[in-house]
């Protein structure tokens, strides 16, 4: 994707950056300059292609901290840790996220509690602990992966709509708190994109009405998108690198639809 934002002498951290979305955020980011903070669950195999892929394709740092983002405290410790090995976090792009699929009265305690930790609790953490070095050099860029589920509900995603309709309200928080001290901060909503999370959700649909998967792709999921089409990685990752820019130094608190349309309908 031909998009150029000078990110050079930047450290970004990505959670959730070992696959689909936050992974092609970290690439875009790299590709434009910044030295990489990945997370993530993986193989080490796998972590270990990721960060030689990106050193590779781009000249810049790419390292991966394992922090499980389900715990507080080890959400708070990876800015402190990604600090300690590349020096600084100049871009905070809270990521991770996690789905469980189950009506209302049936949705477990561990489930619900699991998703306000890693989609809301971890991105709270994350901000608080980054803030005091933005705020002593007065530049920060922020960015919350949303979800058009932060405006809208889908049946049986209580836990995922509430947490993705309280990043906003951190979103907002924030960018009133950084207003004046070069601090923006940011949501980016996507509608459907065909990652791991969105996949398993197509497979179910598939078997639970025997189809194959393309055909639940298109008779489900993608009757949502005016486009007809799934939103791609590197459209979410653009996204972000435009609110990484100078050229959106005034936008702050916004909620950036990349959907497809999804949302007129
Ligand atoms: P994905 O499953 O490909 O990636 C999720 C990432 O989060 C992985 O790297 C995973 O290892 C990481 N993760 C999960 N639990 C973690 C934990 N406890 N600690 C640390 N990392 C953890 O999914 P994706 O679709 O790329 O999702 C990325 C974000 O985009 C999520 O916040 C998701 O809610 C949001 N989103 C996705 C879609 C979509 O259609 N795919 C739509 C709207 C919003």
């Amino acid at each position: 994707m031909n998009i150029s934002v000078p990110l050079e002498r930047k450290v970004a951290l990505v959670t959730g950056s070992t696959s689909g979305i936050g992974l092609a955020i970290g690439r875009m980011l790299a590709a434009n300059g910044a030295d990489v903070a990945l997370n993530g669950f993986a193989s080490s195999e796998e972590i270990a292609a990721i960060e030689n892929d990106i050193g590779k394709e781009t000249g810049r740092r790419a390292k991966h901290f394992g922090h499980d983002l389900s715990n507080l405290k080890e959400a708070g410790d990876l800015v402190g840790a990604v600090t300690a090995a590349l020096g600084r976090v100049d871009i905070l792009v809270n990521n991770a996220g996690a789905q469980h699929l189950a009506d209302i009265d049936e949705f477990p305690d561990e489930q619900w509690q699991r998703l306000i930790a890693i989609n809301l609790t971890a991105a709270f953490a994350t901000t608080r602990a980054v803030w005091p070095q933005m705020k002593e050099r007065g530049w920060g860029r922020i960015i919350n992966t949303a979800s058009t589920l932060a405006f809208t509900a889908e049946a049986r995603k209580s836990g995922y709509v509430a947490t993705k309709h309280g990043i906003l309200g951190l979103t907002r928080e924030a960018a009133l708190e950084g207003a004046q001290l070069g601090i923006t901060c940011n949501a980016v909503c996507p509608a459907w994109v065909l990652t791991p999370l969105v996949a398993k959700q197509v497979e179910a649909k598939a078997d639970e009405l025997q189809y194959s998967f393309d055909e639940a792709a298109r008779n489900y999921f993608l009757t949502d998108m005016p486009t007809r089409r799934f939103v791609e990685t590197d459209e979410i990752a653009a996204g972000v690198l435009f609110l990484c820019s100078d050229a959106a130094k005034s936008i702050t608190g916004i909620a950036l639809p990349i959907d497809g349309g999804s949302l007129v309908i």
